[in-house]
């Protein structure tokens, strides 16, 4: 039965201006026009998280939904470009892979690429699993360019490219984007949100006493989730025993080192520390697990794995890594790090935040609020989330490393049968199936599964149908062409002040 509560929409309430609250009021503001009245309420006072600086691919969508212009965003938000993520010291100290963005070899007969090199690289007859993928041999030329669209035959058609951006900056940038477009700002600190008799929002309250009132609101307040969890105490699912994270210190630093096209992960021995190239900066960040270190010797690993020097004292962020019981109740959506928090390792929680925007104008409430639709759009986040959680669980159940507590505690760890299932499959003949419309494809699973010393027993039956002369033909021709074709590229800086160098800051 469709039950509607409650009025039709017509004023939509954002709480806080951090990349959730910004990526929401461009997109909406740019989707549904001048139909609604869109207000944002941020506290400059309590300010942003501030990082969360490395994307996927699908940005790009979300861009394009904005029309913005690629390369004034990359100037304005001193980006830089990202086609993959180099994970250093995960299966076993001293190893490193990428997992890159994109493609591997080419389809070819009846049964995926991969099945064909997995023959030939068990029987140590070809390369490493990167010579077949343009991302990931342009990575470690640190080579890069977006793809050329105009030769469609050529594997630089194929390249598939993300962004490392300054989150404040980003957030800038739209809020310029977004006022533009009739989102009315406030700034100030909320200290009530008063519910109606049927249990929804009714407004928030700042503490000048100023009310704001709303139809739907979007809690976009960060860890603390203000209005779905403060105001309606929906709940919160820990997934701590899964994925133990959970602090993180962050540093900015000067450049030093390589300008890669790629982040990195390099795991410590209670955690793993990011580093992303901005133009500007890199931004480094180690996440750990507070019951194997303490903070002040995670700061100090960190400060010991810097490129260049510190710009800032190091910054303690704690989180409990899971996800909201329903991301929309009653008249609130929760957004960004209100809705969960996954840990940033394969950097899906801006993504997280455009899906959420996506289902929410597929759902868009106007007439109201149906309980069908948002149990539907409750159903497909969990679907989301759920994958994504399986996803960076597997790069910590994968670890071989025997060296520290945190490595044995998440190796030897039960992990979902979800993720179980998953793994055996590929164990034993090298099988990967992408379920529904879930956000990583099985060449991601291959990369990070592969990459991590998990071996599958056989192949694909179906290999065998094929000469192995006319198999090893085909693959050496993709890795000699991908090879040649790394070769002529830019270089990363080089492309960058070709086409979009920021002012200097
Ligand atoms: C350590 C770490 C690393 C991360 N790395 C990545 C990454 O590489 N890639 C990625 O995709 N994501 C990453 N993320 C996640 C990313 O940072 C967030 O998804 C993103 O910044 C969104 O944050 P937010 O807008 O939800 O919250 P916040 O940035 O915390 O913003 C909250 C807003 O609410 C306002 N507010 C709060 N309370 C009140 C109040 N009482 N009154 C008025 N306003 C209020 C604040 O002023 C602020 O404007 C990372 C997160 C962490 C913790």
């Amino acid at each position: 039965m469709d039950s509607r509560t409650h009025s039709p929409v017509r004023k939509i309430v954002i709480v806080g201006g951090g990349t959730a609250g910004w990526m929401t009021a461009a997109a909406l503001s740019k989707v549904l026009q001048n139909r609604f009245v869109i207000q944002l309420v941020e506290s400059d006072e309590i300010g942003t998280v501030g990082v969360g600086e490395a994307t996927i691919p699908m940005i790009r969508l979300y861009n394009q939904i904005l029309e913005l212009d690629e390369d004034e965003f990359i100037r304005e938000t001193q980006a830089t470009f990202k086609l993959g993520i180099e994970f250093v010291n995960w299966g076993h100290l001293g190893e490193r892979y990428i997992h890159g963005f994109g493609v591997i070899g080419q389809q070819l007969w009846t049964t995926d690429f991969y099945q064909y090199w997995l023959k030939m690289w068990l029987a140590g007859k070809v390369p490493d699993l990167e010579h077949f993928s343009i991302n990931r041999m342009a990575c470690r030329a640190n080579k890069c360019m977006r793809a050329a669209t105009d030769m469609p035959k050529s594997p630089l058609s194929e390249i598939v490219h993300a962004f490392h951006f300054d989150a404040g900056l980003f957030a800038k940038y739209l809020r310029k984007y977004s006022e533009k477009r009739g989102v009315i700002r406030t700034e100030g600190r909320i200290v009530n949100v008063p519910l109606r008799g049927d249990g929804q929002v009714e407004a928030v309250v700042l503490e000048t006493g100023e009310r704001v009132e709303g139809d739907l609101f979007i809690d976009c307040s960060g860890f603390r989730g203000l209005l779905i969890e403060q105001a309606l105490h929906t709940g919160y699912e820990d997934w701590s025993q899964w994925l133990p994270v959970n602090r993180a210190v962050a540093v900015p630093c000067d450049h030093g080192g390589e300008f890669t096209p790629y982040t990195r992960a390099t795991a410590h021995a209670s955690g793993w520390q990011w580093r992303i190239p901005l133009q500007h900066r890199i931004g480094n960040g180690h996440v750990y697990c507070s019951d194997f270190i303490s903070d002040d010797e995670a700061a100090a690993t960190l400060l010991s794995h810097l490129d260049g020097q510190p710009r800032a004292e190091p910054r303690l962020l704690k989180f409990v890594t899971g996800k909201r019981r329903k991301v929309w109740n009653q008249n609130v959506v929760s957004m960004g790090l209100a809705s969960g928090f996954l840990e940033p390792l394969e950097s899906t929680s801006i993504h997280l935040i455009q899906t959420t925007i996506d289902k929410l104008i597929t759902f868009f409430p106007d007439q109201g609020f149906a309980q069908n639709d948002i149990d539907e759009f409750n159903a497909q986040m969990d679907a989301e989330f759920v994958s994504i959680r399986d996803f960076i669980i597997l790069h910590y159940k994968l670890t071989q490393r025997d060296d520290s507590a945190f490595w044995r505690r998440c190796r030897d760890m039960e992990v979902p049968e979800s993720l179980t299932r998953r793994m055996a499959l590929y164990k034993q003949h090298g099988r990967i199936f992408r379920e529904g419309a879930e956000l990583f494809t099985p060449v991601s699973w291959l990369q990070v599964m592969h990459g991590q010393g998990l071996k599958p027993e056989s192949y694909h039956p179906l290999v065998d149908v094929y000469p192995e002369k006319d198999i090893q033909e085909f693959l050496d021709g993709i890795a000699t062409v991908i090879r040649k074709c790394v070769e002529v590229m830019p270089t990363h800086a080089d492309y960058i002040a070709q086409h979009c160098a920021a002012q200097k800051m």
